[in-house]
């Protein structure tokens, strides 16, 4: 038996880490040249912790990252708040011999892909990347996989494939499953990684003119990183160009500081806020896993946690 899964991102890796550990062959093939780059989903939640662990990677999370820093909320110079994120929240997660993980874990997205990529190669598997999968079909006995690598294109046989290749699915739109729910027009979220001069402290630092944070440029501290995370909200029509010039702009704009300096911007990205799932998650041999069977608003922190654990549960 051999699986063919489509996509190199949380969902990907954990299912061919799973997979491998179990002596069950996969194939793992990826589009891009390497792994994603951004510190995009970066909360662990303590499910998706005890997954990690489960894997074998618990220590290299753990080195890798930190617990979840407090939201030091600034009113221009002046420090309003600090809040843990449980406290923003309004809950409180339960300690206990049945929570081993009983907070969130800061790790940038790139960092917990390239863990699991590591721990893929120690079980003796790899990604080709490189591969797109341009689609499928599949009979009774197995799936017979179009792949096109550099310029050529070669058939792959396998027992099952999973569609694991993130929002704009190639397979759950081959399959023709709905994908239900909103897409919400009226709001982008501008997000990347970049270097800030003049703050102080590890924190998700939300800078505002007056306090409100409704109007809010946040820049998290990333762990074992010279990065931040910024993040800005913002109506659709307001959205700048995506360059560092305006990046700075904007932030001056939002909390009139000129001390915090924004340099080496690595990663850019706009983000439409979407929340859909899937009616199916398996037609036959074909199965979806992580965000091409599920997206969400970033808010919540809920997309890379639910890709990690569907592709557990797959596994
Ligand atoms: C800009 C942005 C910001 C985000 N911010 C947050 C956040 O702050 N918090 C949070 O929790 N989540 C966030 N997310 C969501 C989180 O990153 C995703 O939920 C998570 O990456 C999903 O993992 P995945 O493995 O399902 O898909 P992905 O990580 O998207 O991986 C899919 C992979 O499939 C590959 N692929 C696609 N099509 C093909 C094909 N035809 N053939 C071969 N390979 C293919 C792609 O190259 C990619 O490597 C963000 C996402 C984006 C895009």
């Amino acid at each position: 038996m051999t699986v063919v899964i489509v996509g190199a991102g949380p969902a990907g890796l954990t299912l061919a880490c799973e997979l491998s550990r179990r002596g069950i062959p996969c194939r793992v093939l990826d589009k891009a040249p390497g792994l994603f780059p951004g510190s995009r989903g970066k909360g662990l939640s303590p499910r998706t912790q005890e997954v990690l662990d489960d894997l074998g990677v618990a220590d290299a999370i753990r080195s890798g990252g930190m617990a979840m820093p407090s939201f030091r909320i600034y009113a221009g110079h002046e420090i309003v708040a600090e809040r843990t994120l449980l406290e923003m929240l309004g809950t409180a997660i339960p300690s206990g011999p049945g929570v081993p993980y009983p907070g969130f874990w800061l790790v940038p997205q790139w960092r917990t892909d390239e863990i699991l990529l590591g721990r893929l190669r120690e079980l003796g598997g790899d990604v080709e990347f490189g591969c797109e999968v341009t689609g499928f079909t599949q009979d009774a006995h197995g799936v017979t996989v179009t792949v096109s690598r550099g310029g050529t294109v070669e058939p792959i046989r396998a027992s099952y494939l999973v569609g694991s290749d993130g929002g704009r699915s190639t397979i759950r739109k081959a399959l023709g499953v709905g994908f239900a729910g909103e897409t919400f027009e009226s709001e982008r979220t501008l997000i990347g990684d970049v270097r800030a001069d003049g703050l102080e402290g590890t924190f998700c630092h939300v800078l505002t003119r007056g306090g409100h944070v409704s109007e809010r440029f946040s820049l998290w501290n990333l762990p074992g990183s010279d990065h931040y995370q910024f993040v800005a909200n913002m109506a659709t029509e307001d959205v700048p160009p995506l360059t560092l010039d305006s990046v700075r702009n904007l932030l001056v704009e939002r909390s009139g500081r000129e001390d915090v300096v924004l340099r080496d911007l690595r990663w850019i990205s706009l983000y439409r806020v979407n929340a859909r799932m899937v009616d199916r998650f398996r037609v036959g041999r074909v199965i979806l896993a992580g965000d091409a069977a599920h997206v969400h608003s970033s808010a919540g922190g809920q997309g890379l946690n639910t890709s990690v654990q569907d592709a557990y549960n797959v596994g």
